[in-house]
Order: C-alpha cells, then sequence, then structure tokens
C-alpha cells in the first residue's frame, strides 16, 4: 500500500486543509503532512508554530504524523518512503500551477505520483490568507480552522 504526502505552508492550516488530509489517511491509510518551512516566503505563523498547530489539528487522525520539510518535495517524499503526493484542488486558478509542478516533479521522480482531490463544495473558497485578512480585521473564522488555530489568530491579532 502505498503512503502519501500532503505539502503545504500551513500558514495556517484550515478545515480545507484538514479535509484533504482526512480523506488522504483514509484512502492511503499513512499521511505524512509535510510543512514547508516556506523561504522567501513571508508567513504569518513561525514554522514551529504552524507545526505544532498542523500536529494538534490532526492529533484525531489515525496514520497522520508531522514533519518539517524544506528542499525539493520530491526528494522529501523518497526519504519518508512515500510514492504519492496528495494535493487538493480548488477552482480553476489552483490548476496551472499545480499542473505544472505535477509535471516537474514527474520528470524529477518519474516513480512518485501526483494524486489531486477536489475540494469538498464546502470548501472550495476556502483559504489561509482568506482566513487571515478575515481575523485581522475581527472578523470570525469558527468553522473555517480548527479551534487552535483560531485562539493561534487571535493571539496574532490581538490589540
Ligand atoms: P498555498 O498553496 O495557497 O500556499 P498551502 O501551501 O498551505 O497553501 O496549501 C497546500 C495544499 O492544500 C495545496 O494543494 C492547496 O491546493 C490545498 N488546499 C488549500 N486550501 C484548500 C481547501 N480549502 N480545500 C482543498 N484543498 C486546499
Amino acid at each position: 500500500m502505498p503512503s502519501a504526502v500532503c505539502p503545504g505552508t500551513f500558514d495556517p492550516i484550515t478545515n480545507g486543509h484538514l479535509d484533504i488530509i482526512e480523506r488522504s489517511a483514509y484512502i492511503y491509510g499513512k499521511v505524512v503532512v509535510a510543512v514547508g518551512r516556506g523561504y522567501g516566503k513571508e508567513t504569518l505563523f513561525t514554522v514551529d508554530e504552524r507545526e505544532e498547530l498542523v500536529a494538534q489539528s490532526v492529533s484525531g487522525i489515525s496514520g497522520a504524523k508531522v514533519v518539517v520539510f524544506d528542499g525539493l518535495l520530491v526528494e522529501f517524499a523518497r526519504e519518508q518512503s512515500a510514492d504519492v503526493i496528495v494535493k487538493g484542488l480548488r477552482a480553476v486558478s489552483d490548476f496551472e500551477h499545480e499542473f505544472q509542478m505535477a509535471l516537474l516533479n514527474k520528470r524529477l521522480a518519474p516513480g512518485i505520483e501526483t494524486v489531486f482531490l477536489m475540494a469538498s463544495p464546502e470548501y472550495m473558497f476556502l483559504s489561509s490568507s482568506g482566513v487571515k485578512e478575515i481575523a485581522k480585521f475581527g472578523g470570525s473564522v469558527t468553522g473555517l480552522v480548527p479551534g487552535v488555530v483560531e485562539m493561534g489568530l487571535s493571539g496574532k491579532y490581538r490589540g
């Protein structure tokens, strides 16, 4: 049975990410949630904070573990003995970028497949950046992110 890697920046993890992780765990049994260090990206949460929020959020999903990574995703997948990269696809806008990444990764590592799961309709509109925008201006993110993330966001934007 192949095991899977679910990569992302997770700045922060949302219920949309969680849905993809849960469905991957259901399909593949084992899922490594790969938290990208995000060099060159300005993130709201540090990599340690993002890792901790992901770890707490996936603690109820059996077969899921969290690992921080940097460098090439396909190398990381090999190190983790994973042969499938699972990505969530929202609207058409995700497609072009994801298609390009999948083809580049296929060229680098032909033995590793990228598999796309369609976003669940209720999370189709949900993104980390949208959640940060709402939280920044004092809106409610209940139902969009796990409780620990809600607390983390209010800690960041308090005052
Ligand atoms: P981004 O790619 O916007 O920086 P992430 O790196 O955290 O965000 O996203 C990791 C993966 O999760 C990507 O494959 C992305 O398409 C997917 N994803 C993000 N939000 C959702 C969502 N609401 N539903 C399904 N998949 C999602």
